[in-house]
C-alpha cells in the first residue's frame, strides 16, 4: 500500500541528525546541549516525572511562511494510552510528532504535557522522558553496548543488558563473535534489518520514557524476528503514552485512540469499533486499503 509505506521520512532526519551529531563525542553533546537550551525560554522547566498526558489545544502549524500543514487540531490522550496517527501520505501524521517532539514549535494554539505549555518546557528535559523507535535505525561505528548506550548515556553495563533482555535481542548478541563488544559498522552491515529494529527498541527501553513514539517498520522481516519486535514492542509500549504512525491493521485494531488525518486536520477519532461504526473516511480506508494491504 504506497499511501501508508513512506520511508524515509523527516522525522527519521531531525532524529538521526541530532544522534549524529553526539555521536561519541561528549565535547559535541556540551555544544548541541547548549544550542538546545539557547532555544529554550528563560527559566525553561525541567520535569522531574512525567506521566505522559498530551493535549492538543487548536493547533496550527506550517513549515513555511505560507499555507497550515496541521489546521487547527485538537485531541486528547490519557497517560498510559496508545494513539495511532492514520492516513494518506501528507495528511501530517509525521508533522504531529515532529511537534510532540518539539522539534517544531507551534505557529498557533497549544500542546500541553501533563498540563504545562510545552514550549516553556527545557527541550533536553522533554527527550528525557521520550524514547524513539523509528523505520531507520541510526547505528554508529562502535559496540554493540555502545549503540544501545545511546538510549541513555549513564547507563550501567547491567542496565544495557537488561534492556536487551526486554527488547529480546540478548539472544542475539551473545551468539555474536565478541558479544557485547562486537563491533558494528555505521551502515549496520552484519546484522540484519529485523536485528537493528531489536537494538532501537532495546534503546528506547534505557531511558524508561513516559511518552514513546514509534514509526512502525515496514520492511519485509522474517516471521520469527517479527514475533520478536512485536513481543518485545508490546512490553516496551506497556504503561507509556505511545504515538503511532501505524502501518499494521492489529496496531491500529488494538490502539486506545485512532487520529485519522487528512489535509493537516483531524476528521475522524475514537476506536477501531467506534470508526466502523461511524462509517465515515476510516470505515472506507478500512474496506478498501486496510483489510487487504496492511496485515
Ligand atoms: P505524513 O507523515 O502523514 O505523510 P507529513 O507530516 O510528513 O505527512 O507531511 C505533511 C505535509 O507537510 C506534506 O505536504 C509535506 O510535503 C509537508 N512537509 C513535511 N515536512 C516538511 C518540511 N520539512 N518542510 C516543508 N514541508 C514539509
Amino acid at each position: 500500500s504506497r499511501q501508508f509505506t513512506r520511508p524515509l521520512n523527516d522525522l527519521a532526519n531531525q532524529f538521526n541528525t541530532l544522534l549524529s551529531a553526539v555521536a561519541g563525542a561528549e565535547r559535541v553533546f556540551d555544544i548541541l546541549d547548549e544550542e538546545i537550551e539557547s532555544k529554550d525560554e528563560k527559566n525553561a522547566l525541567i520535569l522531574q516525572k512525567v506521566k505522559g498526558e498530551v493535549e492538543f489545544k487548536n493547533v496550527s502549524f506550517s513549515y513555511e511562511e505560507e499555507g497550515n500543514t496541521i489546521r487547527n487540531v485538537s485531541f486528547h490522550v490519557s497517560p498510559g494510552e496508545t494513539v495511532a496517527l492514520v492516513g494518506p501520505t501528507g495528511a501530517g501524521k509525521t508533522t504531529i510528532i515532529n511537534l510532540v517532539s518539539r522539534f517544531y514549535d507551534t505557529d498557533e494554539g497549544s500542546i500541553l504535557i501533563d498540563h504545562k505549555e510545552l514550549k516553556q518546557i527545557k527541550r533536553a528535559s522533554l527527550r528525557h522522558h521520550m524514547g524513539f523507535v523509528l523505520q531507520d535505525t541510526y547505528l554508529f561505528q562502535g559496540t554493540i553496548r555502545d549503540n544501545i548506550r545511546y538510549g541513555n548515556l549513564e547507563a550501567s553495563d547491567e542496565e544495557i543488558e537488561n534492556a536487551a533482555k526486554l527488547a529480546n535481542a540478548h539472544s542475539f548478541i551473545m551468539k555474536m563473535p565478541n558479544k557485547y563488544d562486537t563491533m558494528i559498522n555505521q551502515d549496520g552491515s552484519g546484522i540484519s534489518q529485523g536485528q537493528k529494529q531489536l537494538l532501537s527498541i532495546a534503546r528506547a527501553f534505557l531511558p524508561n520514557p513516559s511518552i514513546l513514539i514509534l514509526d512502525e517498520a515496514t520492511s519485509s522481516i522474517d516471521t520469527i524476528t517479527e514475533m520478536k519486535i512485536q513481543e518485545a514492542l508490546k512490553r516496551l509500549m506497556k504503561d507509556r503514552t505511545c504515538f503511532v504512525i501505524a502501518h499494521r491493521l492489529n496496531t491500529i485494531q488494538q490502539a486506545d485512540q485512532i487520529l485519522v488525518l487528512e489535509d493537516g486536520q483531524v476528521i475522524e477519532n475514537g476506536t477501531h469499533d467506534e470508526l466502523l461504526e461511524k462509517r465515515g473516511f476510516y470505515h472506507g480506508l478500512f474496506h478498501s486499503q486496510l483489510k487487504q494491504e496492511i496485515v
